[in-house]
């Protein structure tokens, strides 16, 4: 769709670094939060009112300052109400980063609730699944019940669509090529650069079917990706807790009362290990459905973003 799109003879992996639109639009922080909360009228009262609680004025720091530290992130300590740090410029992807930080906040609020003091920090892999289920959420309201451009929907779409790509499928890959790797150092089998690039190629091959051989140098993409120096059998959880976070996303749209066993999952903090977890809350991680998930939503986008682009 986007060689098409952009009229291209052939598609790279770089060219998913191309934006088919840019959104122009500008949204004030209190027109963020706005947004936000019409999102989730339509779930259970008390996760409302949690979404309030988390961006309480003065527990939120809004915009850039000098010597300010960059990016967004949600942090607290145990049972102390949690605080937000952002750098709200007014773009659209600022709107979404309020939604996801409040995710975090409201898990926290939540264990904070329930969970003793030994179990109320949580896993970053269920951390990710409170604060993109905004997302996700906030992204279906988005696209359907606001006036929003041609360009913030193509935009939206886009990046919706990149990060399943860049999450989900690419994630897998590189989790793959690891345990390939892993495996020929098992057998004694001496490793150069030639071995490894070779499993890159391969698996470039069999996932988007793309020969990075003519990318100049993306055979050596194994060289960059730090995580699998320092962070062994890491990059997977990006996988699997995405997939984790689309289902228990679908089970709420299709019924919002399931918003409960959202609830509960956030409550439950750090208490048992996470895919026990998610299991508790309808999403069994040892079975296909979670994954399946991620490939309808992946499929529903790309029919959105056809109808955007022709619009
Ligand atoms: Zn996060």
């Amino acid at each position: 769709m986007r060689k098409e799109y952009l009229g291209l003879d052939k598609h790279h992996t770089y060219d998913r670094y191309m934006p088919l639109a840019t959104s122009k639009s500008k949204f004030t922080y209190t027109e963020a939060k706005d947004l936000f909360f019409k999102s989730i009228k339509h779930l259970d009262k008390d996760f409302q009112d949690k979404a309030q609680t988390a961006l309480e004025d003065g527990y939120v720091d809004v915009y850039e300052t000098d010597g300010k530290q960059t990016g967004a992130y949600s942090w607290g300590s145990i049972n102390e109400h949690p605080y937000i740090l952002l750098n709200y410029d007014d773009t659209l992807n600022n709107v979404f980063t309020v939604a996801h930080e409040a995710g975090h906040s409201m898990h926290s609020l939540y264990s904070a609730e329930v969970q003793p003091v030994a179990t109320q920090n949580y896993t970053i892999f269920v951390a990710e699944v409170a604060s993109t289920f905004n997302e996700h959420n906030l992204l279906d309201y988005f696209i359907k019940n606001s006036d929003a451009s041609r360009e913030d929907k193509i935009m939206l779409l886009q990046q919706s669509i990149d990060d399943i790509l860049g999450t989900f499928y690419r994630q897998t890959l590189f989790a793959a090529y690891e345990l390939k790797a892993h495996e020929l150092a098992e057998q004694g089998t001496p490793i150069t650069y030639e071995t490894l690039s070779g499993i890159m190629i391969d698996l470039y091959k069999e996932f988007y079917n793309i020969d990075i051989t003519e990318e100049n140098g993306k055979e050596f993409i194994w060289a960059y990706i730090p995580h699998l120096f320092y962070t062994p059998f890491y990059v997977y959880q990006y996988s699997t807790s995405f997939a984790a976070s689309l289902k228990r996303y679908e089970l709420v749209k299709e019924d919002p009362t399931n918003i409960q066993k959202h609830i509960d999952l956030l409550k439950s903090g750090g208490n048992d290990y996470p895919v026990n977890q998610v299991e508790k809350a309808g999403v069994d991680l040892t079975s296909k459905a979670p994954f399946i998930a991620v490939v309808n939503r992946l499929n529903s986008l790309l029919d959105e973003l056809e109808v955007a682009l022709k619009e």
